[in-house]
């Protein structure tokens, strides 16, 4: 793509502020953590509930992006760039990318359904790009952003077009099909489950349709239903296993490992193997034999090709790696627009300043391959790469094209060497072809640690935190407690994404975890709630702002800044309004006030106090007296000294139950973690953490047999027995075992036998079809952690703070 502002400014209907129409561009962008911004970079600055683009202009100014589509320039930066101002800038993000697409002319395949969008695109790409030059959404880019995003990924040389588009309520899918115009349609599927954006299955239906209004075919399985709504107007070819009306009749046989689907059309009988058994994955890859068929390909290489489909990974994966590495894994696809997305979720990520890339052979570009490595080392450069470590036959030649580029022909060739190339202190990102087979460098450089994990949901965490956002008023500050290790959850990487939130304040509890933020280059401020005195030194050294809550504190933090002639350090004065844990109480409002007039080393940056009962409506009155106390105590300090500090006094519970007693800042702690107190309010959240393991083995066991430490479970039938490889070392609680607890396994219960061990307990899995090797939930969806909370007598908190950090933590985004 090269336009100039010139031409973008009539497609978008923009009014134009700036001096530079000449100025040409190449990429758009809506990401402000992107490296790849840059001067031909057109930045569009969305706005959604919870966020607003226009917040990180002059970030990007300073970065040298000069191009901007806004909705209002911000009067600091009148004058000093390019803007193109219009009424709604996801609108015109889409007019652009609808423009933009209309310049092409081939084939391109739409897909939209409840269920399986992804999979068939992924699973189409594999399946006809030998024939193709593929452009598709990366990921599961299918939304109101996401789809513009994809199609503004075309070139000249793509010759198919693959594209999802996914809606979650009506009048969504105009505008998506006004972007991708597919000429191929494919409608996966229509859920039964219930969605909130729709008022019946009739209107999702005929929403869903809208893809479709000019395609030349919709491939779609046979209903009547979804028939109806269709418009005579629109070919289909259909597939059915019940309705010999269909245009293609599908007979599955299904196999533990695989199976035989035996396909009648045109008269002509024939049988492909696909090597899943599920029902959603049958499902899938009919839809993209229909395509196939459609296209006219051969029975024997719709046989071959369908042989060989494979599960897809959509998502990238953070896990620890050797010598104090992090090692993000995207080892399942290798295309440019993927890379990109990669490149990005890398330095989002990244921990070191040292970043290393492994990357394979990049196919299906359209390009040359002289063209396509020239753009990749053009990106590797912008990204500031300072190692790629290049595999394939292809890449390889290109080696001297990328920073301290090291080349290998094959993956083995590359592992067979690997223990001679240092690997510390650097984030690797892992990027390769599935033929590659890159998972092997991924279990290369993967810490070595048991197989149980506690998987965190990035997404999550950022829609629980948009929650209760939308309940402060606009001005209400955020504190966001990551103590404990962020509850359990994770440190470095749960600060990193608050800090790209613009959240206010970080709270820990003790000197050691801010100090692991402020070096792992954490830069919000960060309050401190139990500086021990011995810890004051440290803490001013790393910039650290300590809560001070006794006169002993305050005398001994106040003698330290002056002795180091500190003017103004921010401290945070804690009240005891009736929690009765620290803070100064009533009494000792004057001794306070009389020793902070006597310095200027150190300023009240806030003032706070906790509520004890914020959770429980059983004693409003007490919570309503304790924020009236705070209010006057903290009114008096605030007199006494001629000072206007933060002031805030809730917590997760407080912010959901007392509402009108925000002051200036809240300080949210649980509920970003996905776990509220409220029924009503749980609904709404994300669930954030899944503790994961699998089978270690499995037994069959007699009657009268027993299981386990002083043989505490007998068998009353022949018992199927797994073992997992988790126990109370790794923070389940010996409670959960004996009859009260559950894992999960293939979406069903196995009940805990006999006791929780301390490496490892046993499931009872003789009604569940399952082997050696496979998953097991330990919590996460089922069972939640609200539930183990309530059978242990314990409450989420403990539960989630228990995870021994011996448990991996691995970090993901959808
Ligand atoms: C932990 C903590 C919070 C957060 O509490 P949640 O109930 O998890 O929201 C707030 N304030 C203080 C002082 C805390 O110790």
């Amino acid at each position: 793509m090269t336009l100039s502002i010139r031409n973008i400014i009539p497609i978008l209907k923009a009014q134009f502020q700036g001096d530079r129409e000449v100025a040409i561009i190449d990429s758009v962008s809506i990401d402000s953590r992107s490296l790849q911004n840059g001067e031909n970079t057109l930045f569009f600055a969305l706005i959604g509930p919870n966020h607003d683009g226009h917040e990180y202009l002059s970030e990007l100014l300073e970065q040298g992006v000069f191009n901007f589509v806004v909705q209002q320039v911000p009067d600091a930066l009148v004058g000093k760039a390019n803007f193109l101002i219009v009424e709604n800038s996801l609108e015109a993000l889409q007019t652009f990318a609808a423009k933009y697409r209309s310049n092409f002319t081939f084939p391109i395949i739409g897909i939209t359904g409840s269920n399986g969008k992804t999979i068939v695109k992924e699973w189409l790409n594999f399946l006809l790009s030998p024939d193709y030059n593929i452009i598709r959404s990366p990921k599961s880019y299918n939304s109101q952003v996401g789809v513009p995003l994809s199609v503004l990924g075309i070139n000249e040389k793509h010759n198919l077009g693959i594209f999802e588009a996914g809606i979650s309520t009506v009048d969504e899918m105009v505008h998506l099909e006004k972007i991708i115009r597919p000429t191929i349609g494919i409608l996966t599927n229509i859920g039964s489950a219930h969605d909130e954006g729709f008022h019946d299955a009739g209107e999702k239906i005929k929403e869903k349709l809208k893809l479709f209004p000019s395609v030349d075919v919709l491939i779609l399985n046979k209903n009547r239903t979804i028939e109806a709504f269709l418009s005579p107007k629109v070919k289909t070819f259909t597939w059915s296993s019940d309705d010999g009306k269909a245009d293609v009749f599908v007979m599955a046989n299904e196999k533990p490992d695989q199976t035989e689907l035996r396909i009648t059309y045109q008269k002509q009988c024939f049988k492909v193997v696909i090597p899943f058994s599920d029902q959603a994955s049958i499902e899938n890859a009919i839809h993209c034999l229909m395509l196939m068929l459609y296209l006219q390909y051969d029975e024997a290489v719709i046989q071959a090709r369908m042989q060989q489909l494979y599960p897809v990974e959509m998502r990238l994966k953070v896990k620890n790696g050797i010598h104090n590495t992090r090692i993000i894994d995207d080892s399942y696809s290798s295309d440019f627009q993927s890379l990109k997305i990669a490149l990005d979720f890398l330095e989002s990520q990244k921990q070191y300043k040292k970043k290393t890339l492994i990357l394979s052979d990049i196919f299906q570009s359209g390009l040359s391959n002289d063209e396509l490595y020239a753009q990749v080392s053009f990106l590797i450069v912008t990204n500031q790469i300072n190692r790629v470590i290049a595999i394939g036959p292809t890449i390889s030649g290109y080696q001297r094209k990328f920073p301290n580029g090291m080349a290998f022909p094959t993956t083995q060739a590359f592992l067979d060497v690997m223990d001679t190339i240092p690997f510390a202190n650097e984030t690797v990102l892992i990027k390769g072809a599935r033929h590659f087979h890159f998972e092997e460098i991924v279990t290369a450089l993967e810490e070595k640690t048991h197989e149980t994990v506690l998987e965190i949901n990035l997404n999550a965490i950022s829609h629980n935190l948009n929650f209760y956002k939308s309940k402060l008023q606009p001005d209400t500050k955020l504190m966001v407690m990551v103590k404990a290790f962020s509850y359990g959850n994770g440190g470095y990487e749960i600060a990193k994404l608050l800090a790209h939130h613009k959240v206010d304040y970080l709270g820990v509890a003790f000197a050691d975890e801010g100090i692991a933020l402020k070096q792992a280059g954490i830069e919000l401020p960060i309050m401190v709630m139990n500086p021990e005195s011995t810890s004051y030194q440290s803490l001013i050294q790393h910039g650290l702002e300590p809560e001070i809550y006794s006169l002993k504190g305050l005398n001994a933090f106040v003698k330290l800044a002056e002795e180091k002639r500190l003017k103004h350090f921010p401290i945070h004065i804690k009240l005891d309004t009736g929690m009765h844990r620290l803070g100064f109480m009533e009494a000792d409002m004057p001794q306070l006030i009389a020793r902070l007039q006597q310095t200027q080393a150190v300023e009240v940056k806030s003032i706070l106090s906790h509520l004890a009962a914020s959770d429980s409506m059983a004693f409003v009155d007490f919570t309503l007296d304790q924020i009236k106390l705070y209010k006057t105590l903290s009114e008096q300090l605030m007199e006494a000294l001629q000072i206007q500090p933060i002031r805030h006094i809730l917590n997760t519970s407080g912010i959901s139950n007392f509402g009108q007693a925000q002051f200036d800042m809240v300080r949210l702690g649980i509920g970003l973690y996905g776990v509220s107190n409220d029924e009503d309010e749980q609904k709404l959240l994300e669930q954030v953490a899944t503790l994961k393991s699998i089978i270690s083995q499995i037994r069959v066991i007699e009657t009268g047999e027993s299981v386990g430490y002083s043989r505490r479970f007998m068998a009353e039938r022949l018992t199927r027995v797994a073992t997992v490889p988790i126990g109370y070392a790794d923070g389940i609680s010996r409670h959960w075992g004996n009859g009260h607890g559950y894992v999960t396994i293939k979406n069903k219960k196995a009940p805990i036998l006999g006791s929780v061990c301390m490496d490892m307990l046993m499931v009872d899995v003789t009604d569940i079809d399952c082997k050696e090797g496979n998953e097991v939930i330990i919590f996460g969806k089922d069972p939640s952690v609200m539930h183990m909370a309530k059978v242990l007598g314990t409450i989420p908190y403990e539960i989630m703070t228990s995870i021994s950090q011996r448990v991996k933590r691995i970090f993901y985004r959808e």
